[in-house]
């Protein structure tokens, strides 16, 4: 049976597709992820906050309608915004889907510890005694199949490793298969392509794909609950065990020590470990060497930036997914605009498609390079007053905390000037903010930094060398 969340907004869904093309359908009504209904409300998923706003400034009126209509006068709306992967370090708000992704509608956990004391409506699996195969659901993603996931040299190497694994989960070399890229290069997709194939070639084997914010949240969970053995137990229990983004077990020694015995019981049992990071085993921090020194044990591949045609194959591969026609010169235009990620080319696709579908506007070339101008300027990122302490200290070998001390030797009250300037230069901040930032000092001494610190570069050519340096740097 239906969840009744599910079936509300499957009748909501039923009433909208009637009444607006469908190519704006698509785009901003199929990636909705119904939640929960709770006291006459119903909770949707949206994949970004971008994507909220629109929904709000163009569909509110209908969505109101048909909340009405559903559930009656009472009835209310309420978005769960994703929070966007690439903010690491950070926390999100609950759990994390792969962005702009159709068949996750689907494939919701339902049987997943995933949620664990956060929403009392997911069962814990934990505490179904007796039980020795409980059934998982697999977190996959449909669309991030083999088949849409177009082959290059830039990932040949992880895309067949991937695909010998999936032929043949933990008997191969390639154990743990560890998958490692910048972000938006297609770790995530060949992860879920993986755990696809297996559920595919052997339907009985039990695939989990999780993030590893998740575990770490899981774990936490497990740790207050004071049932962290059938936390371990249940990881022990899966066969491919797919984890994304290792990366942000930096530092979470409990968590890293939980998964190392999960790690070691699955290896010796022959199950399959994957594993994706945003960098190869021996450049990740904060991890433990013992850890570490097993992730080297399989094979580690990396996904590189995709050629031009590799880029223009992936836009026609998605295109035709969807059944989306485009002009050649469009699709050759974005794969010629945005290079290094393929979730931003993606987005800024998608974006061409909304704009054209809501002004009712062919897609052409004139209208592409507006929707990219503005799609390439709002992601230029913005130089913030840490990040330009970060660049600063690292130049000259300080640690950032230096900056804020007390200090007065001579090196770090040059790094603290050179902080101040860049932010004076680079960031909207007045003196005082940049001041407080910088060492808690007041905006004449950030005045008196930024004007030293040309004086010096005036009078000193190694140091005018330095700053440039620096400069380049922070554009990078
Ligand atoms: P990552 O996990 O490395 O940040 P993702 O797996 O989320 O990247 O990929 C970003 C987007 O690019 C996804 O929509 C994915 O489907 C798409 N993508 C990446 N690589 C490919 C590829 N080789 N073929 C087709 N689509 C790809
Ligand atoms: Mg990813």
């Amino acid at each position: 049976m239906k969840k009744k969340h599910v079936e509300v907004w499957d009748n909501i869904l039923a009433v909208i597709k009637d009444n607006i093309p469908l190519q704006s359908f698509q785009t901003w009504f199929v990636p909705i992820v119904p939640l929960k209904l709770e006291n006459n409300i119903l909770t949707i998923q949206v994949p970004s906050h971008f994507f909220y706003e629109w929904l709000e400034e163009h569909y509110i009126n209908l969505l109101k309608k048909t909340i009405k209509k559903e559930l009656g006068a009472t009835g209310r709306l309420e978005y769960s915004i994703i929070v966007e992967n690439s903010n690491y370090g950070r926390r999100g708000h609950s759990v994390k889907y792969p962005t702009s992704n159709k068949k996750a509608v689907q494939n919701r956990p339902v049987n997943m510890p995933v949620n664990l004391g956060r929403s009392k409506e997911i069962p814990n699996p934990f505490i179904i005694p007796g039980l020795k195969k409980i059934k998982v659901e697999s977190q996959l993603v449909e669309s991030y199949s083999f088949d849409n996931f177009v082959e290059g040299d830039c990932n040949r190497l992880a895309r067949s490793a991937g695909w010998a694994v999936s032929e043949n989960p933990g008997k191969t070399a390639f154990n743990p298969l560890f998958v490692y890229s910048q972000t938006g290069l297609g770790k995530t997709h060949l992860a879920h392509a993986i755990g696809l194939q297996v559920k595919n070639n052997f339907p009985e084997k039990v695939v989990l794909y999780v993030q590893t914010e998740q575990f770490i949240n899981q774990f936490i969970d497990s740790v207050r609950n004071n049932n962290q053995n059938d936390f371990v137990h249940f990881y022990q229990m899966i066969d491919v065990l797919i984890l994304d983004d290792i990366q942000f077990l930096a530092g979470k020694e409990k968590t890293q020590d939980v998964f190392f015995h999960v790690f070691n019981h699955l290896h010796q049992n022959n199950k399959q470990i994957i594993i994706t990071s945003d960098k190869p085993p021996v450049e990740l921090k904060g991890m433990e060497p013992r850890l570490l020194s097993r992730f080297k044990w399989g094979l580690a591949a990396d996904l590189q930036v995709p050629d031009l045609e590799t880029r223009m194959a992936i836009l026609q591969k998605k295109l035709y997914t969807d059944g989306i026609e485009m002009p050649y010169e469009v699709i050759e235009y974005l794969a010629y605009s945005i290079t290094t990620n393929i979730r931003e080319m993606e987005g800024a696709l998608i974006s061409i498609m909304a704009q054209s579908s809501l002004n009712k506007k062919k897609v052409t070339l004139d209208l592409a390079r507006q929707m990219i101008d503005k799609f390439v300027k709002s992601t230029v990122r913005e130089i913030s007053i840490d990040y330009i302490q970060k660049v600063v200290c690292d130049y000259f070998n300080l640690p950032v905390e230096a900056i804020n001390s007390k200090t007065r030797k001579r090196e770090i009250v040059q790094a603290r000037q050179l902080a101040m300037f860049f932010s004076k230069k680079h960031t909207k901040n007045s003196l005082a903010t940049i001041g407080i930032h910088c060492g808690n000092k007041d905006h004449a001494t950030v005045l008196h930094a930024v004007k030293t610190i040309n004086n010096l570069m005036e009078t000193d050519k190694q140091f005018k060398v330095y700053v440039e340096d620096i400069d380049r740097k922070l554009k990078m």
